[in-house]
């Protein structure tokens, strides 16, 4: 597939955005484009080999290390952060088999309902997903903990589960986001945005501790 003026051997997609079905779509179209931020792409249209579904859909591929590479399905909504990899393999209880966590899944509802207009709905969904982060990370890290964190309301688990500036911020999320849900607002003058600042702060730091944790138990002295 072109992209630029360039033609490169790429990998087509195997899995259906909309039946989740693993097969070999077929192509109907591309064409090189570039994306909202500049970057020279490929945008193709394919469609499901899965009889029950036979769904078209759209992929946009860039180059990376000489080759097209799969970037993402283009569905018409925002896209979503880019979850640090210990927040996209975070997994949540009764989730179904989910490819995404609770907090990623209530996330990205949350931004859609916001880029519909709907910013009452999508800040009590913020809300939400920070606290399913925050019970799904606590039990993640304590697993014999689990009955105790899951009755225990938002406040309590991030008194007992968190400390530092990590806890602080949290706090301070969590404020702003019950703000959200409730009928007289205490806090009018932070807005989504800043909500969804602190959330991505959050993330930075849980993927910052993660790592940190993982050197420090990985990398042993050799004395
Ligand atoms: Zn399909």
């Amino acid at each position: 597939m072109y992209i630029g003026n360039t033609n490169y051997s790429f990998q087509p997609p195997n899995i259906c955005p909309h039946c989740h079905v693993t097969n070999k779509p077929s192509e109907k179209y591309n064409e090189r484009t570039v994306d909202t931020d500049g970057t020279p792409s490929n945008i193709s249209i394919w469609q499901c080999a899965n009889h029950k579904c036979n769904k078209l859909f759209v992929a946009l591929y860039q180059m990376k290390g000489g080759k097209a590479v799969w970037i993402r399905f283009l569905n018409g909504l925002p896209k979503g952060p880019d979850w640090p990899k210990p927040i996209a393999d975070l997994k949540s209880d009764n989730s179904d088999g989910a490819e995404n966590s609770k907090f990623i899944k209530t996330y990205l509802q949350s931004l859609e309902a916001e880029s519909y207009g709907l910013d009452e709905l999508a800040g009590m969904g913020y809300r939400k997903s920070i606290e399913y982060l925050v019970k799904d990370w606590a039990i993640q890290n304590n697993p014999e903990k689990k009955a105790d964190i899951e009755k225990l309301w938002l406040g309590q688990v991030i008194k007992k589960y968190y400390s530092g500036d990590l806890k602080d911020i949290l706090e301070r999320a969590t404020w702003l986001g019950n703000d959200q849900a409730h009928y007289n607002r205490l806090f009018e003058e932070f807005d989504i945005d800043v909500l969804k600042e602190l959330i991505a702060l959050i993330m930075v730091e849980l993927d910052r501790q993660h790592k940190m944790k993982h050197y420090i138990e990985t990398i042993q002295s050799k004395k």
